[in-house]
């Protein structure tokens, strides 16, 4: 595979298997969204996540993960990413963060919603449409001419503007044969960077997490679940975007035909 300062750029037959990977997780994350509702507990998500990747031919990319227990974050609330599915049950006015993966022919799949319980309030809306619209921001500029740090100015400075905070501690990442490859797409510019131009054949996960509050997270005794040390919400969306010379393809789409007007 072709390299670019260390990162992997795939070509034509190759996008076209992370399509097929990326359209798998977006049809089980549509499944999983579909099922969320008051009253069902976050471990039925992960048997219907196990049960769809057995229909679709694809193996689950987290189980196993360094360790990582199960085929899907559940992540609810004050938890950032990285939950564990378990017999919690989930009520009214919960957010849950749905983080999936699939391995297929060899290409990875990733991709993330966070999905409203019911009726929730008009801030915690707020949080889920500002995220979603930082991740469709970010996306937008995976232009030829752009550069990667330019991805995170958009997310960083929009979600800012909208007066919640962006989570330092996790990063985008590159993907293709591998689940995290080079490079690290943070959401935030750092005091120093690199910048490295963006190439076509770059397959990129673009994850913004973000708070309604501080941006601190702590690590649960599970040693997984990350949680808001001031508990205030969070959201998590991300795609997996391939970078073409005709500007920035969402993969992890169901339904690749309805081009890019929305996120999911
Ligand atoms: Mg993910
Ligand atoms: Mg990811």
């Amino acid at each position: 595979m072709k390299k670019f300062l260390g990162i992997f750029l795939k070509n034509e037959k190759e996008i076209n298997v992370l399509r097929e990977a990326n359209r798998r997780v977006s049809i089980i994350l549509d499944a999983l969204e579909e099922q969320i509702r008051p009253g069902i507990q976050t471990i039925e998500l992960e048997q219907t996540a196990l049960s769809l990747c057995d229909r679709f031919d694809a193996k689950p990319a987290f189980k196993g993960y360094r360790g990582f227990p199960f085929a899907v974050c559940c992540s609810v609330n004050d938890q950032v990413v990285h939950g564990f599915p378990s017999d919690r049950m989930l009520v009214e006015g919960d957010i849950v963060s749905i983080d999936f993966g699939v391995v297929y022919k060899g290409f990875y799949g990733d991709s993330a919603r966070t999905i409203a319980v019911g009726s929730i309030d008009e801030s915690t809306q707020n949080l889920l449409d500002v995220t979603r619209n930082a991740l469709q921001i970010g996306i937008e500029t995976m232009m030829i001419g752009n550069n990667l740090y330019d991805i995170s100015r958009a997310i960083q400075g929009y979600v800012e503007k909208q007066g919640c905070s962006v989570v330092k501690r996790f990063v985008g990442h590159g993907i293709g044969r591998s689940l995290h490859e080079k490079p690290e797409i943070p959401n935030f510019v750092p005091q120093r960077y690199t910048d490295i131009p963006l190439k076509p054949g770059m397959v990129l996960a673009i994850e913004p997490m973000v708070t309604a509050g501080r941006d601190e997270v702590e690590i649960l005794a599970d040693r997984w679940t990350a949680v808001t040390k001031d508990h205030s919400l969070a959201a998590h969306f991300e795609h997996t975007v391939a970078i073409t010379s005709n500007g920035p393809e969402i993969l992890s789409r169901s339904h690749p035909e309805h081009g890019q007007g929305r996120s999911h």
